[in-house]
């Protein structure tokens, strides 16, 4: 009896421990003690049924019936703090709590007074439990893979059969061990909640912040008369701001803005999703409680933040998310977060409005980013040329390669699409399929037998800053033995503006290997003519935005502005002497006037719209065939 009373005085001191633990640091506890405790517990209950079942020792059953509840309740509060709405964290406290005092302490009474109501209380606390467990579990079904829920049902299975078993064969006892199976696939079956809390601040993370919204949308999707109001508050110039107060001194700081939002968890729960992106959900849809908190954080924003030996002022930008009527998926409120911290940051502004987005750009460039990703895997590219023409040789001397991306029957424009495969990295693969199937080209069609002499390339400013792209190139010549002259890389104002390192590196290994350069779209940057001398360019490739305008303005002193910028850009350029092509000439009165201006070469619709290959040949083979 001494021994009986030895272990079981044990186990209450653990349970007291774990209990205090709970209630003083419960805030602080983090996710993995949990899940350990909960591991530990589900060993020694599983060790313990297994001993009981061969031994029969009372000892053993006092374990059991000890380790198996508490687990399970440790493994609902793991479930617990992963819940991120208010109210089923106290529907988990009085549904989790309560049961397993009960199964605890009828299960130890059980072990040593004979008496069957308190037998049967302790097997009603246990399937109160497997209830909830189950309850919990379905609940949070979207975390459990389809595998893992056929083990459950397996294991449920078990517990069941073990309480039929104990019924009708009181003398062969496996539900503890039993218990102990279910609460391994509860266990294993949950995704690790510490996933849903960022690392950085303790707050409830990304993960966290897709849960409850996916959640809190299909909620709304049944009671459409429910908003959901999202504040958000994006704080910028981080980067700069560590440089200047240095790391440890950055991170405290950010510590004591993390502290003064968490005064806000009352009405609304917090999630840091980025860095420096923060969002309030609020708990009611309560469109007064959102603008209250943005008020309110705004108001503290303004002041500066520190202790004493540094103060500092936080760039924010603060604004309201409603969904679904602003934003109705996930990918759209996070679009939309995304959004404003970078229209804030761009503009400037503390509190930015729904009216000041552009959502239509916005759901445009997400579709386009879906089809850009898979372009070039799905052959939705294809290679279009636009003749040029020269003026004084009356016929087509070279053309320009211009990627095309179908979309159905339509195309997408490159306008549109480059600048996305150049925010995610994919243009470069992009302009390796285009360099690819321009050297196929004038290796199979002969150029040089249609007049021409070369085809212009575009590479954008991701295509330039790469180490290899002088070998890449090179590789590509050889393979289809082609000389570097056929191919001119056109590279636009705003990049050759960057024109440091690597970028100067390449332009200078191309330029001795034979590659030619133009300087795509002249007029539309802000880098200075002289900076431009300094680069290897043998073609300037007048913009369309200078060149059309002398044409097409309404008003006659706008238009003789034009005309003066559009003369003077020609007269600088060929002062310097490179080869001149105008982009976007579109009416025989604008050729005829570039002509007399002395511009030799020629791009646009007038003379052709960009074609796909073999009618682009035709197209050649027709015009140079009167002409040479
Ligand atoms: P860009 O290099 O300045 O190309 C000239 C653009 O002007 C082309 O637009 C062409 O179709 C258009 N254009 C030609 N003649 C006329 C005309 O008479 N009137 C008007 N209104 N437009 C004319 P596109 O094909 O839509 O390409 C747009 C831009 O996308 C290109 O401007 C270039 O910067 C980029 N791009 C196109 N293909 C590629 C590529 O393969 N790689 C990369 N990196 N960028 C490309
Ligand atoms: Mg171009
Ligand atoms: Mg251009």
């Amino acid at each position: 009896m001494a021994e009986y009373f030895f272990d079981l005085s044990a186990s209450l001191i653990i349970i007291c421990l774990i209990f205090a633990f709970y209630l003083n640091k419960y805030q602080r506890m983090s996710i993995n003690r949990i899940a350990l405790v909960s591991m530990i517990f589900l060993f020694d209950s599983a060790i313990a049924g297994v001993f009981f079942c061969i031994t029969k020792y009372t000892v053993f059953a006092v374990f059991a019936s000890i380790f198996s509840p508490l687990c399970l309740g440790m493994l609902l509060i793991y479930i617990y703090k992963s819940c991120a709405y208010k109210i089923v964290r106290l529907v988990v406290i009085f549904t989790v709590i309560l049961p397993v005092l009960l199964a605890v302490a009828t299960g130890v009474a059980s072990c040593f007074i004979d008496n069957e109501v308190i037998w049967w209380t302790s097997k009603i606390a246990n399937i109160l439990l497997v209830m909830f467990g189950t309850f919990y579990l379905i609940r949070f079904r979207e975390n459990t893979a389809i595998e893992r829920i056929f083990l459950l049902t397996l294991a449920y299975f078990m517990v069941i059969s073990s309480y039929v078993v104990s019924l009708v064969m009181p003398h062969i006892d496996y539900e503890a061990f039993a218990i102990s199976i279910l609460m391994a696939q509860i266990f294993l079956g949950l995704r690790n909640p510490d996933e849903l809390y960022d690392v950085n601040t303790g707050l409830m993370g990304i993960e966290g912040f897709r849960d409850i919204i996916r959640k809190r949308l299909a909620y709304i999707e049944k009671n459409p008369d429910q908003h959901m109001y999202i504040v958000t508050l994006s704080l910028h110039g981080l980067d700069s701001f560590a440089k200047l107060m240095g790391d440890k001194n950055s991170t405290l700081h950010w510590m004591d803005v993390v502290t003064e939002l968490t005064r806000f968890t009352h009405i609304a729960s917090l999630y840091r999703i980025d860095k420096g992106l923060y969002v309030f959900i609020l708990e009611k849809g309560d469109r007064d409680e959102a603008e209250y908190v943005m008020r309110k954080l705004d108001e503290r924003m303004k002041l500066p933040f520190g202790r004493d030996d540094y103060e500092a002022n936080v760039q924010y930008t603060l604004s309201i998310i409603d969904a679904p009527e602003m934003a109705d998926s996930l990918t759209s409120v996070l679009n939309a977060v995304k959004m404003i911290a970078l229209e804030g940051e761009k503009k400037n502004l503390n509190i930015i409005r729904y009216e000041d987005l552009d959502f239509d750009l916005e759901k445009r460039l997400r579709e386009t980013e879906e089809k850009v990703r898979n372009a070039v895997a799905d052959g939705k590219l294809e290679v279009f040329y636009q003749p040029i023409y020269s003026a004084k040789e009356k016929r087509y001397v070279s053309a320009e390669a211009l990627i095309r991306l179908h979309d159905g029957d339509n195309f997408i424009s490159p306008e549109l699409f480059i600048p996305v495969a150049e925010s995610n990295g994919y243009v470069v693969e992009i302009d390796d399929f285009v360099i690819q199937q321009v050297c196929k080209m004038i290796a199979g069609r002969k150029i040089e037998k249609l007049g021409l002499k070369y085809i212009e390339l575009n590479l954008s400013g991701s295509d330039m800053i790469q180490g290899d792209l002088a070998e890449k190139l090179q590789r590509f010549i050889r393979m289809y033995s082609i000389h570097p002259s056929q191919l001119n890389l056109e590279i636009t104002e705003t990049s050759a503006d960057a024109f440091t390192g690597i970028v100067e590196d390449n332009v200078i290994k191309l330029s001795h290997m034979g590659f030619n350069f133009s300087l795509d779209d002249f007029g539309t940057g802000y880098s200075s003519l002289s900076r431009v001398i300094m680069l290897p360019f043998d073609i300037i490739k007048l913009d369309k935005t200078i060149v059309q305008p002398p044409f097409m303005l309404e008003d006659e002193v706008e238009r003789e502005n034009a005309r003066k910028l559009l003369e003077s850009s020609v007269e600088m350029v060929s002062r310097v002497g490179a080869k001149m092509v105008a982009e976007g000439v579109e009416t025989k009165e604008q050729f005829e006037a570039l002509e007399k201006l002395g511009v030799d070469h020629i791009q646009g619709y007038y003379f052709s719209r960009p074609l796909p290959e073999a009618e682009f040949i035709n197209v050649v083979k027709e015009m140079n065939k009167k002409a040479l």
